[in-house]
């Protein structure tokens, strides 16, 4: 018996497999989808590697090697998602080995030069583990490989675990349990002093079926004390036990919820959906029209026909208030992925997908890989979101990957958006996907009043920069109506650029030809590319000058403008600094709810959230994401301008939203103000026609660089050439250009974009150029193909 295997060897990272030879001894167990163990290349060391297939012979005529051992005791990899893997190499043009890499939990991906130590290793350190004893430093290990476990960060070594055992080490923790005793009578029997011991036992009287509850959540949820605890414990009233659990992401909220009775728009595309079979469905409703529930309703029934669901949501900002909703309604069978998980977390709850434990999952982008079976229906909401895009190797979308397993499991698969992306909508419009309305909001709510208010006029200014009258003043009446306000600040990153005002100088980093970022607290310049560090300069190293100020503007500034004309607002400040720590967005969401009058963010608050209290939604600057050169420029303005004025008047109460601009009269802007996504839907369509761009033509960007600025455009020119020649007019090639960014870590690159229709001689020639992608390499080269870029 021989098996075909992808090794796990940069070099080597070709689509094409090797044969090995099955050992007398493994031919029972080996199965595809497994990780083996391989010897390779002239050292013959061990190397990872995944089976793809397995034959009675072989086409191989020289000495054909054996399988050295199994990583795994079942697939990690089932049919579906190896079949998927290969698709998926074709389609974003990268090597299959990462692709059936990047569909596995982080902590089971160890990397290449690490594993090929580990697994001469994990032989001996076999015996080891699979003892039961889980301290790294056992003295029963051999003091060559005590010592390399020792230089090996913990999460390697826990790599090692998996790869022997296949199972990840269980996590136990401390609970308080129920005993068999009446607590109202042992009430009596208490001083009545012991006020808190009274009332860790009133817990269980008020809650009969609650049979443990974990000692982190007295603590630290119900504020007891240990002393407290122990003194119940030691009279032999409560038990204290280890348990295992399932690490398992915080949520807020969550209580059950139950369904609600759904509008007549609701029930119309829910029983569309549900009768869909294996359509896709484009499911276009208005902020507020009640998406959500019509996503949970239709779940429900799927799993009522003993079917799975995947969900998937473009970010972490945006899922905690979504997942509390589908645990709420799902419970225990909801597991959640996202990149916020700690890598147990994660490898916890694919476990729990795995294995059957989980029949929904929702995740961000990669859970679109979860190891659901029998999938039942797939939904992505914010289908629009460039999230969806991974901007690395393999760069796939997550809408075409669910496409692909909706169409493996003949299920309906939801795309879901007030602002479709401009792609999706054009094949509603043909019919390829169904497209279905949602065009009122719940209870007839009105959407929110839009008001511009264009910063060129004078009389609009007020002593801060970036705050305009109008908004100020209604930033101050909505403080004193008691209600919140979110104000979005459209750019990433908190502060801004320096800026000589005498001469004009901005100071670059001196590896990337970017702006240095000002970081004020902590007095320093930063490049946000290669992470260059220097301190902030008094004068100007052109002329001088001692006229430094801040360029742009930054979440922090606005802070600092806020405080000073509005000194009794409760200011919750949302973007990448704040929001670093495990939780960090939950703990600030929270905060504003229970105590916060503005919520001030990047566009990680203009999505999904949904609190009542929300009256008034300000845009710091439209124009931010105008002004950039991308194509998509006008929609991006669009979506983000229509998002987050959703958030306003969620309730009760009807929402204004104000829009500080530079250019009024876009019609981005103008078209987002009247919530209109049809018309600018048409308008959009318009200009994407006349300049050909997507939907009207696909794009690719390959993109070429090197240390020497001639050789990137001597290559990137060669692969022009090569192109050219099987394009079809009106089918196009732009470039060699250099890109809006030349240089990063000092490595010069050039771009080149195609635009094309269906064109199966070019991908066959692009399938050539990532063939050669590993020589180019090792020439200095890296070439990067992105199918679809965003
Ligand atoms: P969307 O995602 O379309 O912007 P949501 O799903 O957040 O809208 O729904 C808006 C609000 O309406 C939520 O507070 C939700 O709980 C509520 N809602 C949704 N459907 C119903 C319904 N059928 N009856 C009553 N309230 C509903
Ligand atoms: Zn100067
Ligand atoms: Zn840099």
């Amino acid at each position: 018996m021989y098996a075909q295997i992808i090794v796990d060897v940069p070099t080597q990272q070709t689509n094409h497999s090797f044969d090995y030879l099955v050992p007398a001894a493994l031919q029972d167990t080996i199965q595809k989808g497994m990780r083996v163990a391989v010897p390779f290349g002239r050292s013959q060391r061990l190397v990872q590697g995944f089976v793809v297939d397995l034959s009675a012979s072989t086409k191989f005529g020289g000495s054909i090697k054996p399988i050295d051992h199994l990583l795994d005791f079942e697939p990690v990899l089932n049919e579906e998602l190896l079949q998927l893997s290969q698709w998926l190499a074709q389609q974003t043009f990268s090597f299959w080995i990462s692709c059936m890499q990047t569909m596995l939990p982080n902590i089971m991906r160890a990397k290449y030069q690490k594993m090929a130590v580990a697994l001469t290793a994990s032989i001996k350190a076999n015996a080891f583990f699979q003892g039961q004893s889980t301290k790294i430093l056992d003295n029963k290990l051999p003091l060559a490989i005590q010592k390399q476990l020792i230089t090996w960060k913990k999460h390697e070594v826990i790599d090692i675990k998996y790869l022997v055992k296949n199972q990840a080490q269980p996590l136990k923790q401390w609970f308080i349990k129920r005993k068999d005793y009446d607590y109202s009578k042992l009430l009596t029997q208490l001083r009545p002093q012991a006020k808190k011991q009274r009332q860790l036992l009133q817990l269980f009287i008020d809650q009969p079926q609650l049979r443990t509850i974990s000692l982190q959540t007295l603590l630290q949820e119900k504020h007891f004390t240990a002393a407290t605890i122990n003194a119940v414990v030691k009279k032999g009233w409560l038990a204290k036990v280890k348990q295992v659990i399932w690490r398992k992401p915080t949520t807020v909220n969550e209580g059950p919820t139950h369904a609600l009775q759904l509008t007549l728009q609701q029930q119309a595309a829910y029983r569309r959906i549900i009768a869909a079979h294996d359509q896709v469905i484009l499911l276009e409703g208005i902020t507020g029209s009640g998406k959500t529930e019509v996503y949970l309703q239709s779940i429900q029934y799927f799993l009522a026909q003993g079917k799975t669901a995947l969900m998937l949501v473009p970010e972490i900002a945006l899922t905690p208030q979504m997942v509390a909703q589908v645990r709420g309604r799902f419970g225990q069978q909801v597991a959640v992925l996202h990149s916020g998980l700690s890598k147990g977390e994660r490898y916890d709850e694919w476990r729990r997908i795995e294995t059957g434990q989980a029949q929904v999952v929702v995740g961000a982008r990669s859970a679109v890989f979860a190891p659901l079976k029998n999938i039942g229906i797939i939904i992505i909401d914010e289908e629009h979101e460039v999230s969806y895009k991974q901007d690395e190797n393999p760069r796939y979308h997550a809408r075409d990957v669910a496409l692909w397993r909706g169409r493996y499991h003949h299920c309906p698969v939801v795309l879901g958006s007030a602002t479709p992306s401009l792609e999706s909508r054009a094949r509603g419009q043909k019919q390829v996907y169904q497209l279905v309305q949602l065009t009122q909001r719940i209870n007839q709510k009105a959407l929110p009043q839009v008001e511009i208010v264009d910063l060129r006029q004078n009389s609009n200014l007020t002593s801060q920069p970036d705050l305009s009258l109008p908004l100020v003043k209604a930033l101050q009446e909505c403080q004193q109506r008691h209600e919140q306000a979110i104000l979005l600040l459209n750019r990433r990153g908190f502060a801004s650029c320096l800026l000589c005002r005498e001469c004009g100088y901005v100071p670059h980093c001196p590896n990337c030809d970017i702006t240095l970022t000002v970081h004020l607290q902590e007095h320093y310049l930063m490049c946000h590319y290669c992470g260059h560090k220097q301190a902030i300069m008094k004068t100007c190293p052109r002329c001088g000058s001692h006229k430094l100020r801040f360029g742009g503007t930054g979440t922090q500034k606005v802070e600092q403008q806020l405080h000073s004309i509005l000194p009794q607002a409760r200011i919750i400040r949302m973007d990448n600094d704040t929001t670093k720590r495990k939780n960090g967005h939950l703990q600030l969401l929270n905060q504003f709810e229970h105590e916060g009058d503005i919520l001030l963010g990047t566009q990680m608050i203009a999505k999904g959230l949904d609190f009542p209290n929300v009256t008034l939604v300000g845009v710091i600057n439209a124009d931010t994401s105008l002004v950039i050169n991308d194509f998509r420029s006008s929609e991006r303005t669009f979506q983000l301008l229509t998002q987050v004025s959703g958030r306003a008047g969620r309730a009760q109460k009807t929402g204004k939203v104000y829009i500080q601009t530079y250019n009024p009269q876009h019609y981005a802007i103008q078209l987002a103000a009247q919530q209109d996504y049809e018309k600018f839907y048409q308008q959009e369509m318009l200009f994407r026609h006349q300049s050909g761009y997507p939907p009207y033509f696909y794009l690719i960007k390959i993109s070429v660089s090197h240390h020497s600025q001639a050789q990137a455009f001597k290559l990137a020119f060669q692969i022009a050439q090569q192109i050219k020649p099987v394009l079809n007019p009106p089918e196009q090639l732009l470039g060699p250009t250099e890109p809006t960014i030349a240089r990063i870590k000092n490595r010069y690159s050039y771009q080149i974009v195609i635009k094309y229709r269906i064109n199966p001689n070019l991908l066959k020639t692009l399938h050539q150029i990532v063939n050669n992608v590993q020589v180019d390499k090792k020439r200095g080269f890296l070439v990067a193909i992105d199918n679809e870029p965003q």
